[in-house]
C-alpha cells in the first residue's frame, strides 16, 4: 500500500489525483483542446454485425455537440469547433481533432487513413484523438496508428464502460472485458497513448464491482481514464426501461458518484492521468438524473471529497505500475502551404 501522497514523483501538482490537464500542460507546453468530429462512421452494435439497437445507454446525439449534427464536412466541423473553443478557452495552445461519435476505427484501413488525413491537414490541428470500441482494433489499424504516432500526436480512446461481464451483457455491449484487456495490451505494445472510457452506474454495477474493475484496470498499461456518470438519454433502450420501471436503474446522486470515483481512484496507479470526471448531456435529451450542476465544478468537488476522506489516487494500489511509460511527443506538423 502507498502511504504517502506521490505528489512529486508523479506531478500531482497539488491535487490528490493525477489530472490529465496538468500533465498535458507539462508534456505539451500548454492546453491542447479537443475539437469533436462526427466523421460519419457507424458501429458494429448498430449496423447489424452485432446488433441494430446499440448499447442500451447510447444515443450519440446526447453525447456530441449540436454543431456536429448540422455540418457533415470534417473541415467545417473543425473550423466551427475551433471558433467556439477559442472564445471559451482563449489561452489554448493548440487543437486536437477528436473523432468522437460512434466507432472511429470501424472501416477499412484506406478509408480510415483518408478520413484522418483530412483532419490532420487542417493547419490548426496538432494531432488526433480516436474514440472506438475495443473490438474494432485489428492489428493492421493499430500498426498504422503506431506509425502515425511517430509523426503526429495520436491518442486512442477505448470504450471500456464496465469491467464486469454481467454489466456488459446487460447493456448489450457486444463484447466482454477480455476483449478490452486484449485491445489495450496490443495497442500499448505498439507504444500508443491509451485512454479508457468508463461509465459508472450501469444496471447491475455495484460498488464492489467498480472496485474489482479498478483493480483489473490497475494491471493494464493504460495512460489515462475518463469517468462518466450514467445519464439516461432520450431515445435509448435504457430510457424505455427507466420509464417502465424506474426502480430497475441505479441512478447515482453526485455524492455517491464522487465516492464511487474515489473508490476506484484509490486502487489505480498514480501514473494514470484522469482526463474527465463527468459529462453533461443537453437538457432537451436528458431524462434523468438532473443534478443541476455544471461539469467544471467536478474537480473542486472531487478534491474536497478526497480531502474529507483523507485519501488520494493510488492509496490502495499495490504492485508494479504498468502505466509508467514515456510518451514521446511527435514533432509539430509542417506549416500550411
Ligand atoms: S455506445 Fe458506442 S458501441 Fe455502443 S451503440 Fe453507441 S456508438 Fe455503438
Amino acid at each position: 500500500m502507498n502511504d504517502a501522497l506521490p505528489e512529486y514523483r508523479y506531478g500531482f501538482s497539488g491535487h490528490r489525483y493525477h489530472a490529465y490537464n496538468d500533465w498535458a500542460r507539462r508534456e505539451y507546453g500548454g492546453r491542447l483542446q479537443k475539437v469533436s468530429i462526427d466523421a460519419g462512421f457507424t458501429c458494429p452494435n448498430r449496423d447489424g454485425l452485432l446488433g441494430v439497437g446499440g448499447c442500451t445507454f447510447c444515443n450519440n446525439e446526447g453525447f456530441s455537440p449540436s454543431y456536429l449534427r448540422e455540418q457533415r464536412d470534417i473541415l467545417t466541423q473543425i473550423d466551427t469547433g475551433i471558433e467556439f473553443m477559442a472564445r471559451r478557452y482563449p489561452r489554448t495552445k493548440g487543437y486536437l481533432a477528436y473523432f468522437q461519435s460512434y466507432s472511429n476505427t470501424y472501416d477499412d484501413l484506406d478509408a480510415l487513413k483518408r478520413t484522418y488525413d483530412i483532419a490532420l491537414a487542417h493547419p490548426k490541428i496538432e494531432g488526433i484523438v480516436i474514440g472506438t470500441r475495443p473490438d474494432c482494433l485489428p492489428d493492421e489499424t493499430l500498426d498504422y496508428l503506431a506509425e502515425l504516432s511517430t509523426r503526429r500526436l495520436v491518442e486512442l480512446e477505448i470504450g471500456i464502460e464496465s469491467c464486469n461481464d454481467e454489466v456488459l451483457r446487460e447493456c448489450l455491449r457486444g463484447h466482454d472485458f477480455a476483449c478490452t484487456r486484449d485491445a489495450i495490451g496490443r495497442a500499448a505494445g505498439r507504444g500508443l497513448f491509451i485512454t479508457g472510457h468508463l461509465l459508472l452506474g450501469l444496471p447491475l454495477e455495484t460498488r464492489d464491482s467498480l472496485i474489482d474493475g479498478a483493480r483489473a484496470l490497475a494491471g493494464l498499461p493504460l495512460d489515462a481514464l475518463k469517468f462518466h456518470q450514467l445519464q439516461i438519454v432520450r431515445g435509448t433502450r435504457l430510457a424505455n426501461q427507466y420509464r417502465a420501471n424506474p426502480e430497475s436503474v441505479w441512478l447515482l446522486d453526485p455524492e455517491t458518484y464522487l465516492d464511487a470515483v474515489i473508490d476506484m481512484l484509490e486502487h489505480l496507479p498514480p501514473s494514470i492521468k484522469i482526463q474527465r470526471l463527468g459529462s453533461e448531456v443537453p437538457p432537451n435529451v436528458l431524462v434523468s438524473p438532473d443534478w443541476g450542476m455544471r461539469l467544471h465544478k467536478f474537480p473542486a468537488l472531487l478534491e474536497a471529497r478526497l480531502q474529507a476522506r483523507e485519501t488520494w489516487q493510488g492509496r490502495l494500489f499495490a504492485g508494479g505500475d504498468p502505466s509508467r511509460r514515456k510518451i514521446v511527443r511527435p514533432p509539430p506538423p509542417p506549416p500550411a502551404a
